[in-house]
């Protein structure tokens, strides 16, 4: 069977890409995997977004199918495209500051100081999103080939308050802002 567009029958179904609650009546995109664990096809539910996001191949074959049913289908497809270029991209599942001093960046294998933005990473197995350790928001550059995932940052990170989300947007920009032309580094 194909992947879905449909509204959502009832409000207890998670979304498999940001762990949500998806609302009755809210439109979800419904991904058909073989099943891993029996015979046949399971289908794992998303948001729309978190979808394109996190399943970006998945997406675009549904968008180029199905494009009538899809909500907000240039989002959708621009947040696939970006993500399907890279297929690191799709493991960002949002930033935080670090609660402790215990985890080690996954790219440069440092430790990642208390109070650090670092960015959580997950990795798909089977139907699943597994925990797959971070990366410190400045080795964003080199993890993600320089890929813009400010976005997709955000996206994953409804639990930041305002002034954080400010304070990652602004990090954000500091890290990859292009030396001025003309001053001397
Ligand atoms: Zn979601
Ligand atoms: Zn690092």
């Amino acid at each position: 069977m194909p992947h879905v567009f449909e509204p959502a029958p009832t409000g207890r179904a998670k979304c498999r890409g940001c762990g949500r609650s998806i609302e009755k009546g809210e439109v979800r995109f419904g991904e058909r995997i073989p099943n891993p664990f029996a015979e046949g096809e399971t289908t794992l539910w998303f948001h729309p977004l978190c979808a394109a996001y996190k399943r970006p191949e998945s997406m675009l074959e549904t968008l180029t199918q199905a494009r009538e049913s899809a909500p907000d289908r240039e989002a959708l497809e621009r947040a696939a495209r970006g993500n399907s270029a890279h297929r690191r991209l799709s493991r960002i599942s949002g930033a935080e500051r670090a609660p402790t001093g215990q985890a080690k960046c996954r790219h440069c294998h440092e430790p990642i100081t208390r109070g650090d933005w670092r960015i959580r990473l997950v990795f798909y197995e089977e139907g699943r999103f597994n925990p797959a350790g971070f990366v410190h928001l400045s080795c964003r550059v080199d993890y993600f080939e320089g890929a813009d995932i400010l976005a997709s940052l955000l996206h994953f990170s409804p639990d930041l308050s305002e002034e954080e989300r400010a304070e990652l947007v602004r990090a954000c920009g500091d890290v990859a802002d292009p030396p001025l032309p003309g001053r001397q580094a």
